[in-house]
């Protein structure tokens, strides 16, 4: 049939469903039965006893052990608790810690068989254990329980501790027995154990920031016998113990620890220190460290390089640079050089040109000079010649005058002498 293939259905759709889903609700209303069987003292101290223990085998034995395993036992316990755990009228030991398990493999995620956030209060209260879409138990993810044929054996005949119960309560106790001693714990346990997936995922505190809304509880703690610590759970699901701390009140672990004393149960766990204090495991931190002083070292590395390559692009840049200025600098130097020999070229010629025009002009000057010169000294010469001329003709007409003159006397001298 096509309809075995098909999901689960949310809502109770045959016949079936809604007599399991009516059922649920009758237990509810049955209790009201007390108003004609009356509530005597020792059928509320029954009840008492039937929510302590119920709720023990519930938290001790489903929660603790069959969905987290974090305590042993031997087989003929494991069988007990099982047993008293069914007695509480949760379905089978494997559809129990099968769900369980989900819960927290899905915490708040839409996957999640109860929880507030996606489906609402009254979902995770009671919705999703009457829903038929839960019914069937998914045996992959309890594998480690359904090796048990006994657990397997209980699974099938689920009701049958709880029918004991309410038998044996009918057989001491009568209607008031059955009714309040049995029907009202039952009920009782129930709602308290539902609270710790609707109010403990709701209200309350956080000490730690798991992924899920779960919260930490005091009242429900009281309630469920220490399963109201639910954000400490979820933080670290390992432990026996849900109360981290002293005050953190969790009878179902001190009913434990007192069992593990007269060698019932063993090897309880505790939450490690550094989950408690919500810190990484001195490994995960040793590790972590070592890989975050490596990535460190490795990213120095890097910088490291980076510079270098930096520096040794700046220090060619400033090569070239320095290159370019130099030969700017020799270029410029150069044409400086250039023209001063220009300069000093042009400097030279104008001086020599000058000298030679100084030369010429003096050149021409002393000839000019000299010129004059000659000509002066042939004026004087010739002037000269004209005097001495003139001397030697004066000399020689005195010479002629002194000479007629002497003669003259001579001739007068003779003329006397001879008188
Ligand atoms: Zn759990
Ligand atoms: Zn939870």
């Amino acid at each position: 049939m096509p309809a075995e293939s098909a999901a689960p259905a949310r809502y109770p759709d045959s016949f079936k469903e809604w007599f399991l889903a009516l059922r649920f609700a009758a237990m509810h209303v049955l209790c009201f039965a007390a108003i004609w069987t009356g509530v005597p003292w020792e059928a509320v101290a029954l009840a008492a006893a039937l929510y302590a223990v119920r709720m023990f085998g519930v938290t001790a034995g489903y929660h603790r052990y069959f969905s987290h395993r974090t305590y042993k036992m031997g087989r003929v316990m494991q069988f007990l608790m099982a047993f008293l755990a069914q007695t509480s009228m949760q379905r089978g030991v494997l559809w129990w810690a099968a769900h369980h398990r989900h819960h927290h493999k899905h915490s708040d995620e839409p996957e999640d068989v109860h929880s507030v956030r996606q489906d609402g209060f009254f979902w995770s209260h009671v919705g999703w254990v009457i829903s038929p879409q839960w019914r069937d138990t998914d045996i992959s993810s309890v594998r480690d329980l359904a090796r048990y044929p006994e657990l397997r054996l209980l699974q099938r005949f689920h009701h049958v501790p709880a029918l004991i119960v309410a038998f044996l309560c009918f057989a001491f106790f009568g209607w008031a027995g059955l009714v309040v001693g049995f029907l009202w714990s039952t009920v009782a346990v129930w709602h308290s154990t539902f609270t710790i997936n609707s109010l403990a995922h709701v209200y309350g505190s956080r000490r730690y920031e798991t992924e899920d809304d779960s919260k930490n509880n005091f009242l429900l703690a009281l309630l469920t016998f220490g399963e109201g610590w639910h954000n400490n759970h979820h933080h670290y699901q390992a432990s026996t113990r849900q109360g981290f701390y002293w005050w953190e009140i969790d009878i179902t672990y001190y009913i434990l620890w007192t069992m593990s004393k007269v060698g019932l149960v063993s090897d309880l766990r505790e939450p490690p220190r550094h989950v408690v204090e919500d810190r990484p495991h001195p490994a995960v931190a040793l590790r972590k460290a070592a890989k975050q002083a490596r990535s460190d070292f490795d990213e120095r590395m890097k910088e490291l390089k980076e510079r270098a390559r930096l520096a040794r692009q700046e220090a060619s840049q400033r090569a070239d640079d320095l290159g370019r200025e130099m030969a700017t600098r020799i270029e410029d130097m150069t044409h400086d050089i250039e023209e001063r020999v220009d300069q000093l070229r042009d400097s030279v010629e104008s001086v020599r040109r000058g000298a030679h025009d100084r030369l010429e002009h003096l050149a021409s000057e002393a000839t000019v000079k000299v010129d004059g010169l000659s000509q002066e000294m042939a004026m004087r010469m010739a002037n000269l010649r004209t005097n001495a001329e003139d001397a030697s003709d004066r000399a020689a007409r005195a010479i002629d005058e002194i000479a007629e003159v002497t003669q003259i006397q001579m001739q007068t001298g003779t003329s006397t002498s001879q008188a």
